[in-house]
C-alpha cells in the first residue's frame, strides 16, 4: 500500500492533510475536518486502495457520536457465564442465536435496548432481495442469494408471512432496453430467474404503473416480509429452545487475556464468556474497537421511509423502482413496495450522516421521495402519506460484509458491515457464523447437538384475517378477543394479552404495535393508545406511569391520575 500516494490524494480531491498508516491491515487516517462530507469522501479514496479496510478516525467539530443506553447499573448478571456471547438483537444477532439453539451450548444475547429490533431491523423496507445486485462473487452476493432461498422454509417454520411479489427494474424509455441485455448475462451467471417486459406485459402485473413506464425487467424471487415480525420470531424460537436473551444489557468493554476474549462488561455485570459474535449494527466498529480489533468503520447511511394507507394499496402489487428516479440527487435508495400488512411503502433514500442512530426525518427530503418515487404509479398521492420513519445503514468503506474469525483473536467473530441486503441475507449470515463458531469451539470440546431443538414456532392469533366461523368460534372461547382495541388495524384485546404473555415479555406500547399492529393504521395510535397503555398496566401490574411508549426515556403519563 502506498501511503503517501493515498495521504496526497486525499489532500487533493479533499483538502484535507491527514495522517495516512497501517494496522491491521487496514489503512488508518487520522486528522481533522470541517465537514463530515470530507471525512467520507476520504475514508473512500482510501478503500480504493487493496487494504483489508478503512480505519476513519478523522475528527470535525461537530461530532456527535452518542447512542441510546440503558440509564441504569447493577450486577445482577455478575454470576453469568456462557459458551456463546452474541452482542445485538437485530435480525442478525436474533437469527444467529436461533441457529446456534440447535446446539447443546449455553449462549447469551445481549441486547442495550428494551426490546429486539429496534434499530435497522424495524427501520427497513423489509425486502427479500434476489440477489440482483450486489458484485458477482461478492459475499453480499453469495449471502444474499443463500438468504433469499433459505426464507422459504424459515418463513414457514417460524409462521412469518412472506409474499412472493417479484421486483420490477423500471424504465422510462426504450432506449435503454439493451440493458436488459446485460441484466440477463448477469442473471444467467447467478442462476437467477428474470423477464424482460415491455408495457402490455407490465400492465398485466401492475395495471396502474405511469403512461412514463416503457419497459421493466422482472426478478420473480423477490419477497417481501415484516422485518420486525421475522426479527422476533427468530428470537422467539431461540428463547423456546433454550438461549437466554437479556435486554437493557449494553455491553461497555471487554476483558482481553493474551489473544481470547474472556468477559464482557455489562450495565449489568460481567459475564464470561468462550466466544463473542460481534452482531451490534452500526455499532460494530466500537465493540471491535473494544476488543483492540478494530480494522474497519462504519459510517452510518440514513434513508426515510414513508408508509401510505393501506385504502391505496389496491394500487399497486409488488416491488419496483426506476433507477433514474432513485438516483437522483445522488440518493440511492428504493421506490415502491406492497408491505405484507397491505401498505405501499415509499423509499428509501440515502444520506451520510454523522450519528449511527440518527432517526431525525426531514419535511423536504422526505417529500421530494414520495413525489419523486410516486411518479411510477397513478392513483397513490402524497396524501396518502400515514407515517414515514427513519433507519441507519451499516456502511463500510469497502461496502462489503464483514464476517470472520478475527485474525487476531481467537474467540471473536465479526460480523459487521450489514447494511442492505443485511436483510434478506439473514438467513445464510447465521449459517456462516454457526460454521465459523462450531469451528472455534470444537477446539475445545465437543458441540453436541441439542436434542430438544425446535425448529417450529407459531405466532399468536390475528382475528383480521379469520373468517367468521372462526372468529366466532376464538371469541366464543374468550370474550376478549371480540373486544376490538385498534379500530384501524381490527386488533382486540385478546391479541394484545396474547402479545404480553408471549416468550419475549413485552411491556411498552411500541412492543406491543411491532407484534400486533395495534397502532400501525391511519390514526397511528391516536384512538387506541390509551386503551392499550391500560391494557399494559393492568397485566403488567404497572402503575400508569410507568407504561412506556418505547423505554423508560419516553414517558407517555408523567403524573399518576387515579
Ligand atoms: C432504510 C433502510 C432500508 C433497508 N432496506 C432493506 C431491505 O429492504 N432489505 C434488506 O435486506 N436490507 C435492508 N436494509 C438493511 C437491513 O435493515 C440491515 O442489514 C439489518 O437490519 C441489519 O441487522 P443487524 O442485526 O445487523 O443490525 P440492527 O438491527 O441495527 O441490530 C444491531 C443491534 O445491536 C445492538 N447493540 C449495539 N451496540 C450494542 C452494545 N454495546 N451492547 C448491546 N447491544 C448493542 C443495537 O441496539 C441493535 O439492536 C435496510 C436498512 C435501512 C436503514
Amino acid at each position: 500500500m502506498n501511503l503517501e500516494k493515498i495521504r496526497k490524494k486525499i489532500k487533493k480531491k479533499v483538502g484535507i492533510d491527514v495522517k495516512v498508516s497501517e494496522e491491521l491491515h487496514a489503512i488508518k487516517l487520522e486528522g481533522n475536518a470541517k465537514e463530515w462530507e470530507q471525512v467520507v469522501k476520504a475514508g473512500y479514496i482510501a478503500a480504493d486502495s487493496k487494504c483489508k479496510g478503512v480505519i476513519n478516525n478523522i475528527l470535525v467539530d461537530t461530532i456527535d457520536d452518542s447512542i441510546s443506553k440503558p440509564n441504569f447499573y447493577n450486577e445482577e448478571l455478575d454470576q453469568e457465564e456462557c459458551d456463546v456471547l452474541i452482542i445485538g438483537a437485530g435480525i442478525i444477532g436474533c437469527s444467529i442465536a436461533r441457529e446456534l439453539s440447535k446446539y447443546k451450548l449455553n449462549i447469551i444475547l445481549v441486547e442495550k435496548e428494551h426490546d429486539v429490533a429496534m434499530h435497522a431491523s424495524s427501520r427497513n423496507d423489509g425486502m427479500i432481495h434476489p440477489g440482483f445486485a450486489p458484485k458477482i462473487n461478492s459475499l453480499k452476493s453469495k449471502m444474499n442469494l443463500r438468504g433469499n432461498y433459505l426464507y422459504n422454509k424459515i418463513s414457514e417454520d417460524l409462521d412469518v408471512e412472506m409474499n412472493k411479489t417479484g421486483s420490477l427494474i423500471l424504465f422510462d424509455s426504450y432506449k435503454t432496453l439493451p440493458l436488459s441485455l446485460i441484466f440477463s448475462i448477469k442473471c444467467k451467471k447467478i442462476n437467477l430467474e428474470s423477464k424482460t417486459l415491455l408495457r402490455k406485459k407490465l400492465l398485466e402485473l401492475e395495471p396502474n404503473l405511469a403512461e412514463k413506464v416503457k419497459w421493466g425487467y422482472y426478478l420473480p424471487s423477490a419477497k417481501v416480509m415484516s422485518p420486525y415480525l421475522m426479527t422476533v420470531a427468530y428470537a422467539e424460537n431461540a428463547v423456546n429452545n433454550g438461549i437466554k436473551l437479556y435486554l437493557d444489557t449494553c455491553v461497555m468493554n471487554v476483558v482481553r487475556k493474551n489473544k481470547e476474549i474472556t468477559h464482557v462488561i455489562t450495565n449489568q455485570g460481567e459475564i464470561k464468556t468462550k466466544v463473542v459474535i460481534n452482531a451490534a449494527g452500526t455499532s460494530a466498529d466500537i465493540i471491535a474497537d473494544m476488543a483492540g480489533d478494530r480494522f474497519y468503520t462504519i459510517h452510518p447511511r440514513k434513508g426515510e421511509i414513508a408508509l401510505a394507507d393501506k385504502k391505496v394499496g389496491k394500487y399497486f402489487n409488488r416491488i419496483a423502482g426506476m433507477p433514474e428516479i432513485s438516483l437522483k440527487s445522488k440518493s440511492k435508495g428504493g421506490g415502491l413496495i406492497k408491505t405484507v400488512a397491505g401498505n405501499i411503502l415509499i423509499g428509501p433514500n440515502a444520506f451520510e450522516v454523522q450519528k449511527k442512530e440518527d432517526y431525525t426525518t426531514s419535511n423536504k427530503s422526505l417529500k421530494e421521495m414520495i413525489n419523486d418515487r410516486l411518479e411510477i404509479i397513478k392513483s397513490v398521492h402524497q396524501r396518502d402519506v400515514i407515517t414515514y420513519f427513519a433507519g441507519t445503514r451499516a456502511a463500510t468503506y469497502k461496502e462489503e460484509f464483514i464476517i470472520e474469525l478475527s485474525e487476531n483473536l481467537d474467540n471473536f467473530i465479526h460480523v459487521a458491515g450489514i447494511q442492505s441486503p443485511g436483510f434478506a441475507s439473514a438467513p445464510a449470515i447465521a449459517e456462516r457464523v454457526e460454521n465459523i463458531t462450531l469451528e472455534v469451539l470444537n477446539k475445545s470440546f465437543n458441540v453436541e447437538k441439542n436434542k430438544n431443538y425446535n425448529p417450529i414456532r407459531r405466532k399468536n392469533k390475528n382475528l383480521n384475517i379469520m373468517d367468521k366461523e372462526e372468529r366466532d368460534k376464538l371469541i366464543h372461547k374468550n370474550s376478549d378477543y371480540g373486544e376490538i382495541i385498534c379500530r384501524c388495524e381490527e386488533i382486540s384485546k385478546g391479541e394484545i394479552i396474547d402479545a404480553l404473555n408471549s416468550p419475549i415479555s413485552v411491556d411498552t406500547v411500541d412492543g406491543i404495535k411491532r407484534r400486533t399492529r395495534a397502532g400501525m393504521g391511519r390514526c397511528q395510535g391516536g384512538f387506541c393508545m390509551p386503551l392499550i397503555m391500560e391494557i399494559i398496566s393492568e397485566y403488567k401490574n404497572l402503575k400508569m406511569k410507568d407504561v412506556y411508549k418505547k423505554n423508560s426515556e419516553s414517558t407517555i403519563v408523567v403524573k399518576e391520575t387515579k
